[in-house]
């Protein structure tokens, strides 16, 4: 009633109010920037927080190798090297040299192809091998291929 003296409490400036009134004022505004009013809230029988967070959020399309990344049981220095090179940001040399910090771009496994990604973790001679055995020791049979057809295929 206090609050209300001045027409609807919802326009009042509660700049001397209590901690939760400001709460209660603060939610209200999100409420309404998500496009609800206080009738839709009243007559709601179930409010939920997750809807109020997606509507705030809005809608992304998920990429298709979240689940390589998110919920996985692996090292944290892993999966941040995947997501690195998801991203295509992980420091080969081939990127290190058009930024010209290294002098050239072979591979230090093999020292004799171009260190890109493609290169690194499948084209390369020794980490071929490597992938190979991974994928042999987890009983899947199929030849190391791309990074992109890897991708896809994980
Ligand atoms: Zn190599």
């Amino acid at each position: 009633m206090y609050y209300g003296k001045q027409g609807t409490v919802w326009n009042i400036q509660a700049n001397q109010a209590s901690w939760m009134v400001r709460k209660i004022l603060q939610t209200h505004k999100v409420l309404e920037d998500v496009g609800w009013n206080e009738s839709q809230v009243i007559q709601m029988e179930k409010f939920s927080i997750k809807q109020v967070y997606q509507l705030m959020r809005g809608e992304y399309p998920k990429v298709e190798w979240r689940k390589l990344i998110c919920n996985t049981c692996t090292y944290p220095k892993w999966t941040f090297i995947l997501f690195l090179t998801l991203h295509g940001r992980l420091l080969t040399k081939a990127r290190l040299l058009t930024w010209g910090s290294v002098e050239n771009n072979k591979c230090i496994l093999c020292d004799d192809g171009h260190e890109d990604i493609d290169h690194l973790f499948f084209n390369c001679h020794y980490s071929g091998k490597v992938w190979q055995q991974i994928l042999r020791w987890q009983n899947i049979q199929k030849q190391a291929i791309g990074w992109t057809e890897e991708q896809r295929w994980a």
